[in-house]
């Protein structure tokens, strides 16, 4: 009978078991794992910290007890795999409660050892209300400091996956949260005038954002820990976590001489395998090539570790299967906002040499006229000559799983923005628009290769010969008065057809708006009418995004809350409720009509008087 061995069981590991399994009844199976415990919800643990699970049982998607009856497999925990002996197909192991160390034989052997939190070697490091966030016991002893020791303030080091969903977790908690960041941006695989909206939100939700700055050292005082910034600022807190990215946990591969590459990642083969036949490996410990590119890179994503588990498992069963090249799609969540993104970003195309363009986007999640209509962000990358789609990144409430998903499937599917034209959505008002922002994104590029488009990008606004330029604000005047680009004049739509005379047809005209719709109307007019004209790309929305980013750039270290009061609280509905008198639903209300509303609903007020806009 074959002998299956395979190291570490949690995602890629119970899922190479339990699909191995239901292949092969024949297959004896054992999972070693240095942990106590064995398929768990390691996605779910920030939510179980928050509190959204209250039930800690329902982190373990099955028990060593119910793996061993469901599907025969042999679960040995607290049991760490410490060396192989490739040329006998020995692995060895150490109990760690008994501290007693023996041999397994295997036939086959599969690693999904997963990846470490990287934890800089600084002084205070090693404080006991420093965390890392990496397993159950990790997640338990951030939850009994919660619940014990009542914290007051945490500091989160770093703004990726985990770093963010601690904040919201510790904030919905109730903690005064402030985020380090050594980049100028959190989220690092979105592009910088993306990450501003996300940095809008944390900051709105009551996050102090330290970017650009870093870590020197931790130091106890009675009961607080000191924080030193790199730009000589000091925070207290209660408990830090630190969630500065991960690295491959490939020390049991790199001492028996597997190859690795990139981090020390395990290199492996289309079919898992490492650079011994016998011996595969999957997950967050192995490098992979990117399905855009094909560049080398590390994706410690939980789907793509399952994905890698079924292939493992087949192939083992004697079934040829290859592990598609992935795209690194993900999905987070920030309080109320989602964050996602697939395929490359645009410092990436940069980088590699590509000839790419870009669109943007705020298309509402559905139609505007059913409640609870939000809009989102989406910024398309794609292949100047072919169409080819290159990646997107989306920020918006609800509804941005579905068009990320739809632009994976995709990218996957070789589709070019030509297709996502056509691409049939289902539709109703409380589920979309007649037209998808997907569909919107399609046309937008289209008109761009077709040249029915001609658009200028907000970093390109600084370059532009000030004198023989003149920009065209096509919002309602009202908008235009709340804010503008600087020098720019306001026809709003409705006038610019009466307009034409006052506009010198001499010059370059740049029109905008607030999200781009009315300033691409005035481009088609004005185009039509002969001008030599260009749509700023986003409208006025994007506009800010690159001037926040031109803010942070100008100052030096940490100074990020310039946008709002540090910890002011979240608004709750209770709390807007004690305060306001009226309220406007704005919510899916095309442009001009939010200002519009507002300014007719402020007319009516008395003094002291106060509106929550929705
Ligand atoms: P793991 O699931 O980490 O399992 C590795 C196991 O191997 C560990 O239990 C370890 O103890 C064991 N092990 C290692 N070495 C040995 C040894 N020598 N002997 C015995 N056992 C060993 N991904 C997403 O796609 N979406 C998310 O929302 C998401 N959220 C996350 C939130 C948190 C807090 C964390 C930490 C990760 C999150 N991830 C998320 C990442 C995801 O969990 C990983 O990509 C996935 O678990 C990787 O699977 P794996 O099998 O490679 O490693």
């Amino acid at each position: 009978m074959k002998h299956v061995v395979i190291v570490g069981g949690v995602a890629g590991g119970m899922a190479t078991a339990a699909r191995l399994r239901r292949l092969s009844e024949e297959t004896n199976i054992t999972v070693v794992e240095r942990t106590e415990y064995i398929s768990y919800a390691t996605c779910g643990m920030p939510y179980y910290i928050e509190g959204k699970i209250n039930d800690r049982s329902r982190m373990f998607v099955k028990t060593p007890e119910e793996m061993s009856k469901l599907f025969r497999v042999n679960i040995k925990t607290n049991t760490e795999a410490i060396s192989i002996d490739r040329d006998n197909k020995k692995l060895w192991v150490r109990d760690l409660k008994l501290n007693k160390e023996y041999y397994i034989d295997y036939d086959k052997l599969v690693l999904s050892t997963g990846a470490e939190p990287y934890v800089p070697d600084i002084e205070g490091v090693d404080i006991s209300e420093v965390y890392k966030l990496r397993n159950i016991s990790d997640m338990d002893r951030i939850k009994s400091n919660i619940l014990e020791s009542k914290p007051k303030k945490a500091v989160i080091v770093g703004g990726g996956f985990i770093g963010i969903e601690m904040a919201e977790a510790l904030r919905y908690q109730g903690l005064e949260v402030s985020l380090v960041e050594l980049d100028k941006q959190v989220m690092t695989h979105f592009d910088r005038e993306m990450a501003t909206f996300i940095h809008q939100n944390l900051v709105f939700n009551g996050i102090k954002l330290f970017l650009n700055n870093s870590v020197e050292k931790f130091e106890k005082d009675n009961n607080e820990i000191k924080i030193f910034l790199k730009n000589g600022e000091v925070i207290n807190s209660d408990i830090v976590i630190l969630s500065l990215g991960v690295r491959p946990d490939t020390s049991l591969a790199e001492k028996s001489n597997l190859e690795t590459g990139l981090k020390k990642a395990i290199i492996v083969n289309e079919k898992m395998l490492t650079s011994d036949p016998d011996i595969y490996a999957i997950g967050d410990a192995v490098e992979l090539k990117d399905y855009i590119s094909q560049n080398k890179t590390l994706m410690p994503l939980a789907g793509i570790a399952n994905r890698q588990g079924r292939v493992v498992a087949e192939n083992i069963a004697g079934l040829e299967k290859i592990f598609k090249k992935p795209l690194g799609t993900s999905i987070c969540k920030v309080f109320d906002m989602t964050i996602a993104s697939t395929g490359l970003n645009e410092k990436q195309l940069k980088k590699y040499g590509y000839d790419y363009n870009k669109v943007y986007l705020h298309p509402a999640n559905h139609a505007g006229y059913y409640p609870d209509s939000f809009p989102m962000t989406i910024k398309l990358l794609f292949e100047n000559k072919t169409g080819k789609i290159l990646g997107a990144q989306i920020i918006g409430n609800d509804g941005v799983d579905k068009r990320i998903d739809t632009i994976s499937t995709a990218i996957y599917s070789k589709l070019t923005v030509y297709d996502l034209q056509d691409i049939e959505f289902a539709y109703a008002p409380p589920y979309n628009s007649v037209k998808d922002p997907v569909n919107i994104a399609g046309n937008i590029a289209v008109n761009m290769l077709n040249n029915i488009l001609s658009s200028i990008n907000p970093d390109e606004l600084d370059n532009i010969n000030k004198e023989n330029t003149t920009i065209i604000n096509v919002s309602e005047k009202e908008e235009h008065a709340n804010a503008n680009i600087e020098n720019s004049i306001c026809i709003p739509l409705i006038e610019l057809r009466d307009s034409l005379s006052q506009i010198d047809k001499n010059k370059l005209i740049i029109t905008y708006c607030q999200m781009g719709l009315r300033g691409y109307i005035a481009y088609r007019i004005l185009k039509e009418n002969g001008f030599n004209v260009k749509n700023l790309v986003g409208g006025f929305k994007l506009y800010k995004a690159f001037k926040e980013m031109d803010l942070l750039d100008n100052h030096q270290l940490g100074i990020q809350n310039k946008l709002e009061e540090p910890f002011c609280s979240s608004p709750t509905k209770e709390s807007v409720k004690m305060i306001t008198n009226l309220e406007l639903d704005a919510c899916g209300l095309q442009c001009p009509g939010p200002i519009l509303k507002l300014k007719e609903t402020l007319g009516k007020m008395n003094n002291e008087e106060t509106v929550k806009v929705i």
